[in-house]
């Protein structure tokens, strides 16, 4: 039987930032995914998109979804003061997490053509546009707009470069490892799962959740009684509205590179290829022009549900669609100044790429990051966060994990000396 200090289950934004505060401070830590090893350039393959009535977007491999993120690293003195709100200060995990994975704001000679124009035209309608904070190696960057693949030119910084740097340390880490059941014993926790067909049992004093706001709560309920595990589910839905103008496309250059916060909602320029059915359905013929088109990313109410058995339910409630509705009005009003005919502006399905909520921070973990009566238990993902959010999370929950990676050491010290005490 493997058995470690801490088993970290999940190795994306949350796992790999508790995985790497351990590790560096000398425990003995075994990270384990689901998914293979499959480096940047390869990771649009571990996509895992998951069923229910918003199309869930999500990627399983080591790095998780980060791999396939958009390296967006922003958090708003708004979100701050809401955390703070429950008893947790995030300052230094937020200087900690931008200085680990290297946060700059997209500099202007990378700033794509078409994001120019929003921005210009943002200004002239008075709008407050920020350039967005990345975990980009500009300097690496060929600015071809497919972070959402992966990247061919390995120029984001993600959750593999903790885990590589975790490697040289004494990490082990098990791909393809489907954690399948967990019991608590008075000791620890026992973890079975399945590794390339074989059944694997493993033991660890302590255990950390960071499989995602999707697959933590049912894990979660195996051991924990709650009938609010899971319960929460945001996922921040967005769509891409756009349509032909006679300029730069924005099919080209760094996604999301501005954005325009409403509190409620952000807009972003974003192009999604999804947008050509749509116009070709229209009978929109486009060849000779540009496209002009933005993301309006919605802070939902978190309505939806993780059952225990699995089953994923999304939900857009009436207030969610009135921010969707107030979004695309906004939207469409920078296209239409941009030039885009109104007949000619369509719209993809709405899609969420931010599950989080499902374990959230005063209502199924406590302020203190433990789990009341579930002792040796951590949660480190996106199911912290209360909702709602409607920004890229990732920022938030990598300094969230940073707090309780601090939470786990405490537990291990504290066990430690009543052992001692014990003997
Ligand atoms: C296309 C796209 C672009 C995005 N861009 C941005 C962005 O620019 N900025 C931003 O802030 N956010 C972005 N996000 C969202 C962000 O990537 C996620 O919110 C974040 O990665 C979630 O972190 P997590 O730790 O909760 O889960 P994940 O990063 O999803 O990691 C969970 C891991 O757990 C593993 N796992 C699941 N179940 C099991 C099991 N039973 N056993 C073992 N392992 C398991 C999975 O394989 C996965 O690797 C984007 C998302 C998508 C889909």
């Amino acid at each position: 039987m493997i058995s470690a200090d801490v088993i970290v289950v999940g190795s994306g934004a949350g796992g790999s930032v508790v995985s790497y505060n351990l590790v560096n401070q000398g425990f003995k830590v075994v990270l384990v995914d689901a998914g293979g090893d499959v480096g940047s350039e390869r990771a649009r393959e571990s996509f895992h998109p998951a069923l229910s009535s918003i199309e869930v977007l999500r990627c399983m491999c080591v790095g998780g979804t980060t791999l396939v993120s958009l390296g967006n690293m922003l958090i708003t003195n708004a979100i701050i003061e809401r955390i703070r709100a429950l008893g947790i200060g995030l300052e230094n995990e937020v200087d900690e997490v931008c200085k680990l994975m290297r946060v700059t704001k997209v500099p202007q000679d990378k700033l794509p053509p078409f994001a120019k124009r929003f921005i210009e035209v943002a200004k002239e309608s008075s709008l407050r546009v920020e350039i967005m904070p990345k975990s980009i190696d500009f300097s690496q960057c060929i600015g071809c707009g497919k972070c959402a693949y992966g990247c061919p030119k390995n120029a984001k910084y993600t959750a593999l470069n903790l885990i590589r740097m975790c490697l040289q340390r004494g990490l082990v880490l098990l791909s393809r490892f489907v954690v399948k059941r967990l019991h608590r014993q008075h000791d620890g926790v026992i973890i079975e799962g399945v590794m390339d067909g074989s059944k694997i049992r493993a033991k660890c004093k302590a255990l950390v959740l960071a499989a995602g706001a999707l697959e933590t709560p049912k894990l979660l309920t195996q051991i924990h009684d709650d009938e609010k595990i899971g319960r929460n589910l945001f996922v921040d839905p967005f769509i891409t509205l756009g349509g032909p103008y006679n300029g730069p496309s924005a099919a080209y250059g760094i996604q999301m590179a501005a954005y325009i916060d409403y509190d409620d909602f952000m807009l972003s320029p974003h192009y999604s290829g999804l947008l050509q059915f749509q116009l070709a359905a229209k009978g929109v013929d486009h060849k000779d022009r540009g496209i002009a088109s933005i993301m309006i990313k919605v802070a939902d109410e978190g309505k939806g549900i993780v059952w225990p058995n699995g089953i994923i339910e999304t939900r857009m409630t009436k207030k969610d669609l009135k921010i969707l509705e107030n979004g695309i009005g906004e939207a469409k009003k920078l296209l239409l100044e941009l030039g885009v005919k109104d007949e000619e502006i369509v719209a993809t399905h709405v899609r969420g790429a931010h599950p989080g909520g499902t374990a959230a921070i005063g209502y199924v973990v406590s302020r203190d990051l433990t789990i009341n009566g579930c002792d040796g238990v951590f949660v480190a993902d996106a199911s912290l966060i209360p909702p709602p959010l409607g920004k890229p999370p990732l920022l938030l929950i990598m300094s969230l994990a940073m707090k309780v990676a601090e939470k786990v050491r405490e537990y291990l010290q504290k066990k430690d000396v009543e052992k001692l005490n014990d003997a």
